[in-house]
This record gives C-alpha cells, sequence and structure tokens, in this order.
C-alpha cells in the first residue's frame, strides 16, 4: 500500500478533534460522538471509545511509512484503498469492522 501523503495530515487533524472531544468528555460536557466508530457493545463509556479511537488514530500515524498501513490488523488483509480515502485510520478489514485490538 503506498500511502496517500494527504492521508497523513487527515490522520493529525482528526487525532487533534478526538484529542479535544475526549478532553471535553473529561471536563463533563456533552459530545457530539456521531462521528466515532460504531462501538463495539452497547452502552460502551464515551470515554473509552474516544481513548480507543485516539490510539486507532496513533498506530496508523506511527505505521504510516511502514508495511502495516493499510492492512487489517488481525488478519493482515489490505485495507480498500477507497476505504483509506475516507478514513485513514482504518485498521480492520470489513470481516473484522468494529473490533478494536488494545
Ligand atoms: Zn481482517
Amino acid at each position: 500500500m503506498i500511502a496517500d501523503p494527504a492521508w497523513k495530515s487527515a490522520l493529525l487533524h482528526k487525532g487533534k478533534d478526538v484529542a479535544d472531544l475526549l478532553e471535553a468528555v473529561l471536563s463533563g460536557k456533552d459530545v457530539d460522538l456521531a462521528s466515532l466508530p460504531v462501538p463495539s457493545g452497547p452502552g460502551e463509556d464515551p470515554e473509552l471509545r474516544l481513548r480507543n479511537f485516539l490510539d486507532q488514530i496513533d498506530r496508523a500515524i506511527e505505521t504510516f511509512d511502514t508495511d502495516a498501513f493499510g492492512r487489517c490488523q488481525l488478519c493482515g488483509a489490505d485495507l480498500d484503498r477507497g476505504a483509506l480515502q475516507q478514513q485513514p485510520w482504518l485498521a480492520t478489514c470489513p470481516a473484522h469492522a468494529g473490533r478494536w485490538i488494545s
């Protein structure tokens, strides 16, 4: 997978957005989590969801220039380029979507 350099800035921006959301949650504000990946279970704690997502974004940034980027963390399948275009933090193939690795 040759990563598009534009994805890196998208990752950095998203990481900042999510960090801001996390800070808002921690200070007791109501935040809209509609932009987050679907929770792995109902009622999952907003703070946990944000932390998981932030980890996922950080991992994508860390692996950006490596072979690991753009591969499913569970099965190693190449991820769809179009999907990465939309969500460069994508960590799993469709078969493993919604499964967090932590
Ligand atoms: Zn997979």
